[in-house]
């Protein structure tokens, strides 16, 4: 049997209320999509795969498909507004290949295993085409409005599941004689009267639909939280000053702190922590001391863009701890102002925020009076 596998992922999946359409949302860190074409391709008799695309995503599948270099995953095809028009054109696509058979895939159901893809080679051998489904086990009733009226038997009621098989000739003949829109492949099948088996799904290749599908995807892969503490120091020299930027305040002083930034040197720390939950570096890669342009500027600005790139990958701040080492001047007064100060700055309530000092018992830099230090984390957890 040369069977391809045919992905569907052309849809735009409104009711996930993302911008992104949920196919390209990840479970763990691989996407909806990947799990799909990953599974089909584990299965050494699988002959190609190929998925077909909204047109505009094609940089969402490019990266979807980073790094599988398994030459049977074909160029994808883009599809229609319609998904009967994106299985077509699929099928098409696939018609120089002439396989004999093509099991085509729901891309946003993520769960299709291995055996199930084996279910639906099993009924091929006996039938034109093959459905795996689960069998109806709850009662069903009919309502009006909100009003039962009568139960509905389920004796023989299936629930329909993806990928369905077909014997390629004979599914392509049908969606060329078929007009309108049809709930599967199935029913475009059957229009056209062929046979089709039902054979085992599985309750776990359900298709996730809403946030919450997404959420249970993660929890049936049983997908760790992505949850980071990255940790950040910071050094000021004292100078000549009569007031110090401490976190996003400033206190009078009788020295100042001397950087090429305002020097705050707790904002400094802070950053650093938020870039190193990321892994994307340090401040002075971001905003590298050379350039003029952060010549007495505002730290403010370095901590939002730590900020921003959290926010851009997904990640949510979920705690920040600044310790400021220095004899000079007393943090405890200050401490309230420069938690609200960080809030605002990070997006974050004052609980999640702490900053507390220490000296260092006159030892060293900091207890002579030469500079301020400060180490921070930060905790992010991903989205
Ligand atoms: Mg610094």
């Amino acid at each position: 049997m040369k069977f391809v596998g045919l992905i569907v992922a052309a849809g735009r999946g409104e009711r996930m209320g993302s911008s992104v359409p949920k196919q390209y949302l990840n479970i763990g860190d691989r996407s909806v999509l990947r799990c799909s074409i990953e599974t089909f391709l584990k299965r050494p008799d699988t002959y190609s795969v190929l998925v077909v695309i909204h047109p505009n995503d094609r940089a969402l599948y490019d990266e979807a498909i980073t790094g599988i270099a398994d030459k049977r995953l074909l160029q994808p095809v883009e599809g229609c507004a319609t998904r009967s028009g994106s299985v077509r054109a699929g099928l098409e696509a696939l018609q120089s290949l002439s396989p004999s058979h093509v099991l085509i895939h729901d891309g946003a159901r993520a769960h299709v295993t291995p055996e199930i893809i084996g279910n639906v080679l099993s009924g091929l051998e006996s039938s034109a085409g093959a459905l795996p489904a689960v069998p109806v086990v709850d009662a069903l009733w009919q309502a009006s409005g909100d009003h039962v009226v009568q139960s509905v038997p389920r004796a023989g009621l299936w629930r329909a599941q993806t990928p369905q098989g077909f014997s390629f000739p004979d599914i392509l003949a049908a969606h060329r004689a078929f007009e309108g829109e049809a709930a599967d492949d199935v029913a475009v099948a059957s229009a056209a009267g062929l046979a089709v088996r039902v054979v085992e799904g599985a309750e776990e290749n359900y298709k996730i639909t809403t946030r919450s599908d997404l959420e249970r995807a993660e929890r049936d892969l049983n997908v760790q939280p992505d949850v980071r503490t990255g940790q950040g120091f910071d050094v000021h020299a004292l100078g000549p000053g009569q007031s110090v930027i401490l976190c996003g305040v400033e206190i009078p002083n009788d020295h100042g702190l001397v950087g090429h930034s305002d020097a705050d040197v707790g904002m400094h720390a802070l950053t650093d922590a938020i870039f190193g939950a990321l892994a994307e570096g340090d401040i002075g890669q971001w905003f590298p001391p050379t350039s003029p342009a952060w010549k007495g500027a505002a730290s403010a600005i370095f901590l939002a863009k730590a900020v921003e790139r959290a926010n851009a990958r997904s990640f949510t701040i979920t705690h920040l701890d600044c310790t400021l080492i220095c004899e000079r001047p007393k943090i405890g007064p200050h401490s309230d102002r420069m938690r609200e100060e960080l809030g605002r700055i990070a997006g974050l309530s004052k609980e999640r925020i702490s900053v507390k000092a220490t000296t260092s018992e006159k030892l060293g830099f900091a207890g002579r009076g030469e500079g301020i230090a400060a180490l921070a984390t930060a905790t992010l957890v991903r989205k």
